[in-house]
């Protein structure tokens, strides 16, 4: 029964659990109301094959197997039929790991090895749309490129479901298929339910592409650039549009979509600022890859990824969000224009929310085995190193907190430590110290070796003077972030000894029209502060757009006659 003082504040922290549930309730039934209506509008069936042993150990098939069944009850639409793993059907089909889920196969040439779970239902809702409205939704700048595509591609494409970049990665690769049905098939694999074919293709980092079993892409790309590589069957690093891309006008571009630019959003778009957000990747920035937050108020523990969809939930409520597309420059002609990898922007002020990127040891073997056994992300990479042995380098809060993530899912992981004093928080510290990982204190790590993937590293001990080689299956790397300021400075906002964006109180940068919040102000990196810094970026270029301080005269005070 409702406890019928819910609404009184005065009871409000005996009740936080009551008010929690009843909100998570509340997200639940709207989000299965869009599942619902979503798929309702599909025009046509999705007929889905999937083969799965009744094996009681095989959890990935009976997961798979509850996954459909729940679609199902959402929808008459796509019809569910399983069948025998050593039947004709699945001989026909060339089906033999359980589970396979084969999507409408008289038309497409879409197979999915393993259970669509956590991050990859996002996937799976996609993939079932996008075949029952028949449409690929790809950009017209895509469908040129997949137009140019004359010859069959076979796209293997490397995901886990504890990876948040992978979805982005697996809805380019699903356009491309439903696209191009005639010449591209897909086959997507979850790693966790197929090592032996992630150890055949050493994906030891997901997601990872392969067409024609040529690697095209580590990592999550933009549409345009996935469809780029797949055409040129090799990785690509940047793309321009042909054609001119359409135009939007506004008030305020937030480049940068983590908590500062999300925040800079619902704030600007809330003074009445008309506000976009455009994001190179995916949604989060560093947030999405930190495993737990525990220290973002109002939240006592949330995982990283969890924080960015709420965030990025609300922001959508006031701003318009552009995800995977890239600035690739910056003018300032009156307005600044703004070039992206799909269209222009044409806007009054510019806040430059970019973040920081992982820095790299930049030791031999690291670029090289990078996906093949080194990491920057734990959150994405880790479980693949269950029951394995690994060094996570570094001694601030994110190297501990990664650390502490990689035990508590079973990874036998060593701390390596340059110095022999950790940098983290206290409150981590002490959990590190509690957790029994062991720590090489005065540590550098002087080389990754491997030939196909990590097979050792070469450790110089400071103090003592030894160099040792130890065998490890994975390097995790947290040795903090660089800020991203290649925009910032192609536009002459001034750095500041350290390379951050030398700003003022109200994070105004030295270029008129031109802010920033978050990671590349420096500063204390928390999500807390940099969702703070944005809020303020986005007041202080509301008031500037009102009342520009670059015109601004003396201001003096008027006289009141007397
Ligand atoms: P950080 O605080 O800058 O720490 C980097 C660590 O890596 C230091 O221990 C440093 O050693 C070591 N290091 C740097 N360069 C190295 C190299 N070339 N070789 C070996 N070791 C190297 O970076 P972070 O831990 O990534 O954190 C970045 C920011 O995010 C910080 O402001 C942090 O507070 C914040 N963060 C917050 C949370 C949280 O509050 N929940 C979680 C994660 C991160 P020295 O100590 O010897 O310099």
């Amino acid at each position: 029964m409702a406890h019928n003082h819910d609404h009184d504040p005065s009871h409000a922290h005996e009740h936080g659990h009551d008010t929690q549930s009843a909100s998570e309730q509340a997200m639940l039934e709207q989000a299965q109301a869009k599942l619902r209506s979503l798929f309702a509008g599909m025009p046509h069936e999705v007929p889905l094959y999937l083969f799965a042993s009744r094996d009681r150990e095989d959890v990935f098939a009976k997961a798979a197997r509850d996954v459909l069944a729940a679609i199902q009850k959402f929808t008459s639409k796509i019809t569910v039929e399983e069948h025998d793993l050593l039947g004709e059907i699945a001989k026909k089909w060339n089906v033999e790991h359980s589970p396979t889920m084969l999507f409408d196969p008289d038309i497409y040439h879409i197979r999915w090895q393993g259970a669509p779970l956590g991050e990859e239902g996002r996937t799976l809702v996609e993939a079932l749309t996008m075949m029952g409205y028949k449409t690929s939704r790809l950009s017209r700048e895509s469908q040129e490129i997949l137009a140019k595509i004359q010859s069959k591609r076979d796209i293997k494409l490397f995901v886990s479901s504890t990876c948040p970049y992978c979805p982005q990665q697996a809805v380019n690769a699903l356009k491309a298929a439903v696209g191009k049905p005639d010449l591209v098939s897909l086959e997507i694999v979850d790693i966790q339910a197929n090592p032996e074919l992630a150890a055949k293709y050493a994906a030891k980092g997901v997601p990872m592409t392969f067409a024609n079993d040529k690697l095209i892409a580590q990592g999550a790309q933009p549409e345009e650039l996935f469809m780029l590589s797949l055409e040129k069957l090799e990785p690509q690093t940047y793309f321009i549009p042909e054609t001119e891309a359409t135009e939007i006008t506004t008030d305020l571009v937030i480049v940068g979509g983590g908590p500062a630019g999300l925040t800079a959003g619902i704030y600007a778009s809330r003074s009445g600022l008309q506000a976009v957000v455009v994001e190179r990747n995916a949604l989060g920035g560093q947030m999405a890859l930190t495993p737990v937050v525990e220290n973002y108020p109002g939240l006592t523990q949330v995982g990283g990824k969890t924080l960015v969809d709420i965030m990025v939930q609300h922001a959508l409520e006031y701003v318009r969000i552009f995800p995977g597309e890239e600035v690739v420059d910056i003018q300032q002609q009156g307005l600044f224009v703004i070039q992206t990898s799909r269209r222009r922007f044409k806007t009054k002020a510019v806040l430059l929310a970019t973040g920081a990127s992982h820095k790299k040891l930049g030791i031999p073997g690291e670029s090289r085995l990078s996906g093949r056994g080194v990491s920057y992300c734990s959150t994405c990479d880790g479980p693949l190193f269950k029951g394995k042995k690994v060094i996570q380098v570094g001694g601030g809060n994110s190297a501990v907190t990664e650390a502490l993530h990689l035990k508590s899912i079973g990874v036998d992981v060593t701390l390596v430590h340059r110095r022999d004093t950790l940098r983290a928080q206290d409150y981590l510290a002490k959990n590190l110290f509690a957790s029994e990982i062991p720590i090489l204190w005065d540590t550098r790590v002087k080389e990754i070796r491997g030939e196909k993937s990590v097979e050792e590293v070469v450790l110089d001990n400071k103090k003592s003077q030894m160099t040792e080689t130890l065998s490890v299956n994975g390097v995790f790397i947290a040795i903090g972030y660089e800020p991203a300021v290649e925009l910032a400075v192609k536009i002459g906002v001034a750095l500041t000894p350290d390379g951050y964006i030398n700003k003022d109180d109200y994070h105004r940068t030295n270029v008129p029209g031109i802010y920033s919040a978050g990671d590349v102000e420096g500063g204390y990196k928390q999500i807390v502060t940099a969702a703070g810094q944005g809020a303020g970026a986005a007041m202080t270029i509301f008031e500037d757009l009102i009342n520009p301080y670059w015109k601004r005269q003396n201001d003096t005070p008027v006289e009141k006659s007397s």
